[in-house]
């Protein structure tokens, strides 16, 4: 069978570049005799798939030398409690913007471990834009101040950061990791599960400023202290091997076939813009997000009728157009167009929706 477009939220496709990579070194890693997944993670072989796989986050994000770099389990959901079991630790004080359901979900899990903070919510309009945040609602002695980076359900993305000052900036990219260049420095702490935009569930990425580590609140569980993972260079534990080794192949694909994030980003605009200029003129799909704050990850659009939603994903599935379904709690379609979609997904998807509409409009 033929390969679909899949445009799910995640897990996501991965390019088939890093997929027939992994599949030619399956039963035997560059000569070892083993598969990855076979191998201790305290070998040789192993321990050099881990370090080039840091070396090349570093290269390719540009991740300065005063930031540790951490391979973990338990997706971006286990950072909204490890976030605050080591931050929330001088004040007790932390800053939340409330720009959709994981960042909620990160609001009320902090919330259980001090006095956090909504400084600004777009839940008025169902999360469809990003708020103006008025600074001097900040809380000026706040451990954090946390964002979600880009909104996959809703489909918006902060194009500008909040100035925070000297209160750590602590954003989850989970769903915009290595889709562009972001300069580091400005933030304290950026997570990511691994699923979305680089490679497969299973890992999660944590990069945190070196003194933000070693200052865990008492009674923090050891699996979730940064300063556990940082002394054993993310191998307290097993870590997740096989994840690792395709975040991996991930960055030699970023690296070898597309030339670095600046070329992703250019990659990715175009891509975006043949769905969104798609929607600017239909008369029967409407993005539901102001252009503004427009994701170039995550697309969500409807029709005028749920029938209509629910007609429209039916002919694309059929076209191998497939995992469009909105969020099951927004319903209406969403396209995730992460790194490794193809544009000529994109296009197809387009052409389908221009059909669908002279049919249907
Ligand atoms: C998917 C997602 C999560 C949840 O990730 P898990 O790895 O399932 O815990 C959290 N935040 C964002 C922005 C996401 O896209």
């Amino acid at each position: 069978m033929a390969r679909v477009y899949n445009f799910s939220a995640g897990p996501s496709m991965l390019p088939e570049w890093v997929l027939k990579r992994a599949a030619d070194e399956l039963l035997d890693y560059q000569g070892t005799g083993q598969s990855v997944m076979e191998m201790s993670h305290r070998s040789k072989e192993y321990e050099q798939i881990m370090d080039a796989c840091e070396a090349q986050l570093r290269q390719v994000m540009g991740i300065p030398d005063n930031y540790k770099v951490l391979f973990l389990q338990g997706g971006a959901w286990t950072q909204f409690s490890m976030v605050p079991l080591n931050l929330l630790n001088g004040s007790g004080k932390a800053d939340y913007v409330v720009t959709g359901q994981w960042a909620t979900k990160a609001f009320q899990e902090a919330s259980r471990y001090g006095a956090c903070k909504e400084v600004a919510s777009s839940k008025d309009k169902t999360f469809s834009y990003i708020p103006k945040l008025d600074p001097s609602t900040f809380t000026p002695d706040a451990d954090y101040f946390h964002i979600c980076l880009n909104n996959t359900i809703y489909g918006t993305t902060w194009n500008t950061l909040p100035d925070t000052g000297s209160v750590p900036l602590v954003a989850d990219a989970s769903s915009c990791i290595l889709s562009k260049p972001y300069d580091v420095s400005k933030f304290a702490l950026i997570y990511a599960g691994a699923q979305k935009n680089m490679g497969i569930a299973g890992l999660t990425v944590v990069i945190l400023r070196e003194e933000l580590v070693g200052h865990a609140r008492e009674g923090t569980p050891t699996m979730l202290d940064y300063a556990i993972h940082v002394k054993n260079d993310s191998k307290f534990n097993t870590p997740p091997t096989y994840a690792i080794y395709i975040l991996k192949l991930m960055l030699d694909w970023i690296q070898q076939e597309i030339g670095g994030l600046t070329a992703m980003e250019q990659r990715n605009r175009e891509k975006a813009a043949v769905l969104y200029d798609f929607l600017d003129q239909s008369k029967l799909f409407r993005g539901t997000v102001e252009k503004a704050d427009r994701s170039l990850m995550n697309v969500p659009f409807v029709t005028p009728s749920a029938e209509l939603d629910a007609k429209f994903l039916a002919q694309a599935k059929a076209a191998g157009l497939v995992n469009l379904k909105g969020h099951r709690t927004v319903g209406g379609c969403r396209a995730s167009i992460y790194n490794a979609m193809p544009k000529e997904g994109v296009e197809q998807l387009v052409a389908l929706m221009d059909r669908f509409e002279k049919e249907n409009g």
